[in-house]
This record gives C-alpha cells, sequence and structure tokens, in this order.
C-alpha cells in the first residue's frame, strides 16, 4: 500500500529542543507500525533517502535543513501488564518514567526530565544517575529499510554509554517491551532526581542536552567550567553558565553557531588539558 501523501518544505526547527534548522523537503509522522512499514517500503523502493525523529532532543538540524523525507515517529501506544511494559517507539520516555514508577514499578526511575522518545532513548542508549536504557529492555520492534518487521532481543543488541548497534543499523525503531521491577519507593527516587536534574541543568532554555560525551573518568561539563568556557557566545549559541556541557538557544541560533562553538570548546580543552572532547550531539547533514 502506498502512503499517505507527504508534507513538503516543513520546519525542521519544529521538531527540535534547540530549535534550529531549515526545512525538510519532505515531512511524514507515522501513527502505526502498519504505516512506519509502508512509508520505509517507499523509501526503499524510490531511493528516497529519510531521517527518523523522536522528540528531537538530541538533533541538531542542519541550516540548509534536509533534502529527503524526514519521518516523525508518532506510534504512542502504553501497555503494562505486571512488570512488562510495551511502548510504542514515540512515546515520550519521561513520561514513561513517570507513569512506571507512579505504579511502583522502578528500573527507568531516571527517565523523568530526559525529554526523548522511547525510540530515540533506545538508539542513544539514554542515562542518567547509573542508569541506562539497556538495563531493563527486554525487545524492540524494529522496521528494516525494506519495511520487513523484526523483533530484536536485548542479547542481540550491542549497547554502550550512549551508544547502541541501532546506530549502524538503517530502520525505525517502532516500538519496545521492558522488563522493571516491584518497587514502591520508585516514585519517591525519581522525585530526588528531579529536583537534582532541574537544580544543575538549563531545563528552561531550548537545548539538545550534553553537546559532548564524558570522557573516561572526567566529566566533560567540569573540564569546560575549569577552563573558564561557561557563558562564551558565538551568534545566538551560548554555552550555558548553570552547566558547562549544555549549548543554548539564546536568540535565533544557526546550527552553524553551534558547530562553531562547538568546535571553540573542543580546541580550548585539547590545548588546555590534552583531552579530545567527542560529541554526543546527532548533527544531522542536509544531505545523507
Ligand atoms: C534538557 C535535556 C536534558 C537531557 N538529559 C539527558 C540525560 O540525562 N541523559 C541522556 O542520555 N540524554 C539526555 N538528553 C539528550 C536526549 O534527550 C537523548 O539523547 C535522547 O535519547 C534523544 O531522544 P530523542 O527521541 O529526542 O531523539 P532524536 O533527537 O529525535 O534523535 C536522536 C537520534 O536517534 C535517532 N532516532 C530517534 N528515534 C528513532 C527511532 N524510533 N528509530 C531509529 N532511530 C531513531 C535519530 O535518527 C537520531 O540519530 C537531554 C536533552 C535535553 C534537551
Amino acid at each position: 500500500m502506498r502512503p499517505k501523501p507527504f508534507q513538503k518544505n516543513k520546519s525542521l526547527s519544529e521538531l527540535s529542543t534547540f530549535g534550529i534548522g531549515g526545512e525538510a523537503r519532505l515531512f511524514t509522522e507515522v501513527l502505526t507500525v502498519e504505516e512506519l512499514q509502508q512509508v520505509l517500503s517507499h523509501c526503499h523502493e524510490n531511493a528516497l533517502p529519510y531521517h527518523p525523529v523522536g522528540k528531537g532532543s538530541n538533533s541538531l538540524f542542519d541550516d540548509q535543513g534536509f533534502d529527503g523525507l524526514v519521518i516523525l515517529n508518532r506510534i504512542i501506544f502504553l501497555e503494562i501488564e505486571g512488570s512488562v511494559v510495551n511502548v510504542g517507539g514515540g512515546f515520550s520516555f519521561s513520561l514513561l518514567g513517570v507513569k512506571t514508577a507512579r505504579k511502583g514499578l522502578g528500573g527507568l526511575e531516571f527517565a523523568a526530565g530526559i525529554p526523548a522518545s522511547v525510540g530515540g532513548a533506545i538508539f542513544m542508549n539514554a542515562g542518567a544517575n547509573g542508569s541506562e536504557t539497556c538495563d531493563v529492555l527486554k525487545e524492540v520492534t524494529f522496521v528494516d529499510e525494506k519495511g520487513q518487521l523484526h523483533t530484536l532481543l536485548r542479547e542481540e543488541i550491542a549497547f554502550s554509554y550512549r551508544y547502541s548497534t541501532f546506530h549502524e543499523k538503517k530502520g525505525v525503531i517502532a516500538s519496545a517491551k521492558f522488563h522493571l521491577s516491584e518497587d514502591p519507593t520508585a516514585r519517591k527516587k525519581q522525585l530526588e532526581i528531579i529536583e537534582y536534574r532541574t537544580d544543575t541543568q538549563p531545563y528552561g532554555e531550548k537545548s539538545c542536552g550534553c553537546i559532548f560525551r564524558n570522557p573516561i573518568g572526567e566529566s566533560a561539563g567540569a573540564l569546560i567550567e575549569k577552563c573558564g568556557l561557561k557563558g562564551t557566545k558565538i551568534g545566538g549559541a551560548e554555552i550555558s553558565m548553570l552547566h558547562g556541557n549544555f549549548i543554548v538557544n539564546k536568540a535565533g541560533a544557526r546550527a552553524e553557531d553551534v558547530l562553531k562553538l562547538a568546535t571553540h570548546v573542543k580546541e580550548c580543552i585539547k590545548e588546555k588539558t590534552g583531552i579530545e572532547l567527542e560529541m554526543e550531539l546527532r548533527v544531522v547533514p542536509n544531505q545523507k
């Protein structure tokens, strides 16, 4: 079956928490796994480049936009049976954390406040407070580039710090199952995590969270602060005064401003400490 018609010239700044980016030549939202299969098989048959997006909370879109189809994952069902959770890839990861903790289920307390989709959290192996998404993951339903549906068990997927095998795979995470554990103190633990986050991260501002991965045994934010870079500005992009590893879009920042500022930070840190910072932020080029 043909997918529903694609929208043209969609502003990507609306799809990223950075509020940055030109237009996608084509855009569609998928609400069901079947729609996702139709869209991916259409892209395959027509050699149409595509890019999946969840909540856009780790995506820096190009100022020139994306020359292809941007697919917004809006598969948002949620089923909780005992301690097993079956959830759509477009569901809010933060809300999932809150809902499960309120039910007395532990394992995803850390998700509260991470403005991700479930698919994006699995792709990035999002984590905080010593926990990572993969810790409680049971299986993933994945639609490959030809539109074929696969179920991958946790053991079949490699995860490490902010990494999953999905970085190397073409296709889209449609849904996932998590295996949680009964914990009546889950919500209390979560409220402490939320309080810490809101005190230490610039929540009211437009950002994509941490720009750099933490080097082994170091905190990128602490290194940036120690080198006196907090508050440094290029164009509308500024290193947050609250958290050194956050770049915030103060006023109409462009992707170019963010990338120049990130390069400046890397060069300063390399010169002063010898440490080579690596990007955690996903930079989406105009062409794939
Ligand atoms: C205020 C703030 C706080 C944050 N705190 C944290 C934190 O504590 N810990 C942490 O780890 N991160 C944090 N982040 C970063 C971000 O939330 C995570 O990286 C998150 O996992 C990104 O999810 P997303 O749905 O927004 O992904 P997107 O930005 O939409 O996409 C990121 C990448 O995943 C791919 N992708 C998205 N969905 C799918 C899918 N369904 N199938 C296949 N590929 C997909 C995209 O193509 C892209 O390459 C924070 C960000 C902000 C703005």
